[in-house]
């Protein structure tokens, strides 16, 4: 006979006070869980994962959602925040629920060398702060001061992962022909805690964005560009709450804008078709779609065709909520959906604006071996090459 679970409503309670506020509006109707990316493929985590269950588990207090493949699973990609009747705040419930999880001493081992490399280096990829900067050798960036408009914050991914290093290349590049005020930071700051936030760890995400605030508020900034869309969100969302206010944009934000005014042009003919895919946290969970189209619309050549599941319905790359360092089999990640519909679009190029999404997509792409039809490639990095002759 199965073990009697019995109801528990302290741990319902605990949950509920670790910011579950919406937790019992929750209807038990399912819709989140039909629209769930985890729907889309087959295997054992797609069998254990299903959120209006977990949320049930979550409302009664139960046992059963602590395991990794289901409170760990959600990639926080906001879908299922769009067809909710209750308007329930779901992330914010499996943020909590993960929140009681951590605090009890459980993180699953893939995440633990992340929240042990963000104590230890202040980001999570394990490099040493001092060589933070080393992408930056011979772009003469300007270190920010009271008299530079805007700190350009480069994302952990962007300052230390190889392929991604790219991204704050180009981005700076573009910058800089825009003739933009910009500065950096760069050895002083943390990672801005986005995603260790979302994992469920909130001390190590106050402490690593207290730091920030003090640095960023000591320097005198006030408006702050992004190159991911994670960063813009913790930015923008998160660190008002520790009295972080800042004017914040994602870079696409503000080079949309520079094209407007005539500031940026871009003069090198791409003649290619490309798609874009909409990151969850630049489209779902900021509301950013025109800027980037714009921009790719401006590049001579460049035939702009959507995917089927495009902008708010854009389908999740599988990489936040931790779960770019999570272990998927291959033939079960959301990122190869993704290729086959750039792919049946007959798509030349897979543009997004995230360093994610590019990690996921690239691997995505390799497994699936369509690189030899399809290029998946950052915004940033289009641009340069369509402004720049020669591009990085
Ligand atoms: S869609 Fe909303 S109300 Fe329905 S099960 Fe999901 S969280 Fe509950
Ligand atoms: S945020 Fe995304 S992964 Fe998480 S439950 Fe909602 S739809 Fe599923």
């Amino acid at each position: 006979m199965d073990e009697i679970k019995e109801v528990s409503l302290d741990m319902r309670d605990y949950i509920v006070s670790s910011g579950a506020e919406t937790l019992s509006w929750c209807m038990q109707c399912g819709l989140c869980t039909n629209l769930c990316p985890w729907r889309q493929v087959t295997g054992e985590i797609s069998e254990a994962f299903n959120i209006r269950k977990m949320q049930r588990l979550g409302q009664l207090g139960l046992e059963g959602f602590e395991g990794e493949n289901i409170l760990f699973a959600c990639v926080t990609c906001g879908m299922c925040l769009v067809n909710c009747p209750r308007k329930v705040e779901i992330i914010d419930n499996v943020k909590s629920m993960r929140n009681t999880t951590v605090a009890a001493g459980f993180l699953p081992a893939t995440l633990r060398p992340i929240a042990g490399s963000l104590h230890a280096n202040g980001n999570p990829w394990a490099g040493p702060q001092e060589k933070r900067a080393e992408w930056q050798e011979g772009l003469n960036i300007p270190a920010f001061t009271e008299d530079t408009e805007y700190l350009l914050y480069v994302c952990c991914t962007s300052n230390y992962d190889t392929r991604s290093k790219k991204i704050a290349k180009s981005v700076v590049k573009l910058l800089q022909k825009a003739g933009v005020s910009f500065g950096v930071l760069t050895a002083e700051e943390n990672c801005c805690g986005e995603t260790i936030r979302k994992i469920g760890d909130e001390a190590l995400f106050t402490k690593l964005a207290e730091s920030n605030i003090k640095l960023f508020n000591g320097k005198g900034v006030k408006k702050i560009i992004t190159t991911s869309p994670h960063c813009l969100f913790a930015f923008k969302k998160d660190y008002p709450e520790l009295g972080g206010e800042y004017e914040v944009m994602h870079y696409a934000e503000l080079l949309g804008d520079l094209l407007k005014e005539g500031k940026l042009t871009f003069s090198e003919e791409l003649a290619k078709k490309v798609t874009f895919h909409d990151p969850c946290y630049l489209g779902r969970h900021n509301e950013v779609y025109d800027p980037q189209r714009e921009l790719l619309q401006a590049v001579p050549g460049v035939e702009l065709v959507e995917l089927g599941r495009t902008k708010n319905k854009s389908l999740c790359c599988g990489g936040g909520g931790g779960r770019v360092w999570a272990e998927v089999p291959f033939g079960e990640r959301f990122g190869e959906l993704r290729i086959n519909d750039a792919v049946d679009k007959k798509a030349d190029i897979l543009v997004t604006a995230c360093p994610y999404c590019i990690a996921m997509l690239d691997d995505a792409c390799a497994g699936l071996e369509k690189g030899d039809v399809l290029q998946v490639m950052e915004l940033s990095e289009l641009l340069c090459s369509a402004s720049l002759p020669g591009g990085l």
